[in-house]
């Protein structure tokens, strides 16, 4: 099967309310320029330099995410473009993006990334630290951000049940931080869950968009890009 028949089974398989992330990261620029065609507009990368380098090459139409780990020194190339950066887990990240979205004269989504796996892992909030940060408030001044929602990643297992239940932790976790901080904004909406092998659990368990690589491009490569 090739890239637009991929995507359009794994469209059609989604249920309303759920969006489709296309993670083009390690593949060219002339796969994602597949995509797009067959009507793809949202694509998520985890390198800086790789997504401003696809950026460059391709429409501008296009909505890039940055779903890699946030190193604040490298957040001013992005900024010029990048709609959303996923993996916010700090307060430092959000405020380097507000100043850098700031110069750029624009607003970047944020999503809070929250660390739901049972594996060790240097990134990702734990729920009570994100709770932590938002409740001293200082975020509430940032003004080229917005806070759109939550990420997370499930344990690498085969275990669908404990990843069943991770996605669920995250989904309560999304519950309630919109309770109490964001009832009046509905631009918190976001419950980013789920990669080829796991989204239709996520999918169950409440998340609102997928990100999904390998499932529409293929195997990836790393030793020959
Ligand atoms: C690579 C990656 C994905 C996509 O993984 P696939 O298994 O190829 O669908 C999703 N989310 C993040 C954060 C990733 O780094």
């Amino acid at each position: 099967m090739d890239i637009a028949s991929r995507l359009k089974e794994i469209r059609s398989s989604l249920p309303e309310g759920v969006e489709l992330l296309a993670v083009s990261k390690t593949h060219t620029a002339e796969a994602i320029r597949e995509a797009y065609d067959a009507g793809q507009r949202l694509f998520g990368e985890n390198k800086v330099q790789e997504m401003v380098a696809k950026h460059a090459q391709l429409p501008e139409d296009i909505e890039w995410h940055f779903i890699g780990h946030v190193q604040r020194n490298k957040i001013r190339q992005m900024a010029p473009f990048v709609s959303v950066i996923q993996g916010i887990d700090s307060f430092e990240s959000l405020q380097e993006t507000d100043r850098q979205a700031g110069i750029n004269g624009r607003c970047i989504t944020c999503l809070l990334q929250l660390h739901i796996a049972v594996e060790e892992s240097k990134f990702g909030f734990r729920p009570e630290d994100c709770i932590r940060m938002l409740e001293q408030g200082e975020w509430r001044s940032l003004s080229h951000i917005s806070i759109g929602g939550v990420m997370g990643m499930a344990s690498m297992t085969d275990d669908m049940e404990q990843v069943a239940h991770e996605f669920t932790v995250l989904a309560d976790c999304f519950r309630l931080i919109r309770e109490r901080f964001f009832r009046e904004d509905e631009r918190f909406h976001i419950i980013s869950a789920g990669m080829s092998g796991d989204y239709e659990t996520a999918i169950k368990a409440g998340s609102s968009m997928v990100r999904i690589g390998t499932g529409i491009f293929g195997e990836r490569d790393y030793t020959n890009k």
